[in-house]
């Protein structure tokens, strides 16, 4: 295997930094059967840690298409018992979760979107009460990524299929702090505690909210939640494991009020929503819900996005990032959210994060609702940050504080 040693680091710093998976705890690894070789290596970190049995749970995109294409609708949207029943126990055992990503961007747009639709929202309903165990932190979870030739070909369609795969592995593995000479847990340590540092002065601020401006046509207000926290970096078990949910992250972020949302954001780069790539969309705000919407391309499936349930015309996370972050500045457009997100200023239609806000993680949905957070099955991020991006904090007493210039920070 090329780059051996880079995968091997990679895999030790998913399993003891990105997961922190526990002596005598189960993990559950979800990967694509074209990324064999380095998942061996994921479950040989994960054993050697003392993980108390790796489950893997194997996918195939390319027959995850043939499943969309051939089944019928109601053959899709029945999930079975067994599937719930598998995460209840799962949980109970106290399980972990890592995230092996090497998807091709936009592999499903030939499958009729009402199908990806009815499946995508028979799932969420099914599995509803199980998302609490990561959405709410209870159990560590984490994403990472690997280059593949067919993902490697949407990104850098200019060159050939192997230019391109060792181009996109290479920028992986920059982005993800892992290189031939360092540590990658020591460069995440280090990178956690800046994000922390960040997300703590924003906090002190006590923001009503906040007022984005930008050449694109962006213009708009995002209230915040009393008693908001600003997040970055690391999240805490109730166990009090520290574990790294996505790597890589550059985002500081924050839960807006469900209903004090106003004005237009302009999406600066492509969502890939369900292996659907929506491009150049517009959303027009009033009190918190999305009233208006404009796609360039693919404006049906940002349609069945927005409408997927009550919550997911809402936002529930507002999030920062500076213009200078490694992925911007690589400047390589990824179709894939967990490094585009990192790429720019990004907000969230859906569900929130509990740990936004003071005592969230121990709230019920009701109480969490009451003070203004969203609810949703659904959390789907989109990019709308850029170069000339303007952020303003107001405070409760309408003192207006510069917290980005030209998409930097210009506080603390
Ligand atoms: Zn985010
Ligand atoms: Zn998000």
């Amino acid at each position: 295997m090329k780059n051996e040693n880079l995968y091997r680091k990679l895999a030790r710093l998913a399993v003891t930094r990105g997961v922190n998976v526990q002596k005598g705890q189960p993990l559950v690894v979800r990967a694509d059967v074209r990324d064999y070789p380095f998942i061996e290596m994921v479950a040989e970190e994960a054993y050697l840690a003392g993980a108390l049995y790796v489950d893997v749970r194997w996918r195939d995109q390319k027959i995850g298409k043939m499943d969309y294409l051939y089944q019928d609708q109601e053959t899709l949207s029945s999930i079975e018992d067994w599937i719930h029943e598998r995460e209840v126990k799962a949980h109970e055992k106290g399980v972990c979760y890592l995230s092996v990503i090497s998807d091709m961007p936009g592999a499903m747009k030939d499958v009729p979107s009402e199908k990806i639709h009815a499946y995508q929202k028979a799932y969420h309903e099914k599995m509803g009460d199980t998302q609490a165990y990561t959405m709410n932190n209870i159990g560590q979870w984490c994403v990472i990524a690997v280059a593949s030739k067919e993902w490697a070909k949407i990104v850098f369609p200019e060159l050939d299929e192997e230019e391109a795969f060792e181009k996109l592995e290479k920028v992986l593995f920059e982005v993800s702090g892992v290189t031939e000479e360092n540590d990658p847990l020591e460069y995440w340590i280090h990178h956690d505690e800046k994000l922390i540092d960040h997300a703590e002065k924003m906090t002190a601020f006590r923001f009503r909210e906040l007022h984005f401006t930008n050449s694109l046509g962006t213009d708009l207000h995002v209230g915040l939640v009393e008693d908001h926290l600003w997040a970055g970096g690391g999240c805490t078990t109730p166990k009090g494991v520290y574990f790294d949910p996505n790597i890589p992250t550059e985002e500081i972020f924050c839960m807006p009020h469900r209903e004090k949302v106003e004005g237009t954001v302009v999406s600066s780069r492509p969502l890939s929503y369900n292996g659907v790539v929506i491009e150049n969309f517009t959303l027009r705000f009033e009190k918190g819900r999305v009233v208006e919407y404009h796609a360039e391309k693919e404006e049906e499936t940002l349609g069945q996005l927005l409408s997927f349930d009550e919550g997911s015309s809402h936002l529930g996370e507002v999030a920062l990032v500076p213009h200078s972050s490694p992925i911007s500045q690589s400047g390589i457009l990824f179709f894939n959210t967990l490094f585009d997100e990192n790429a720019s200023c990004h907000l969230a239609l859906g569900r929130p994060y509990p740990e936004n806000i003071r005592g969230g993680e121990e709230m019920s949905a009701e109480e969490l609702y009451a003070k203004g957070g969203n609810s949703s099955l659904q959390h789907e991020d989109f990019m709308f940050g850029n170069g000339d991006m303007s952020v303003d904090g107001i405070m409760y007493d309408g003192t207006v504080v510069p917290v980005m210039r030209n998409g930097e920070f210009v506080i603390g």
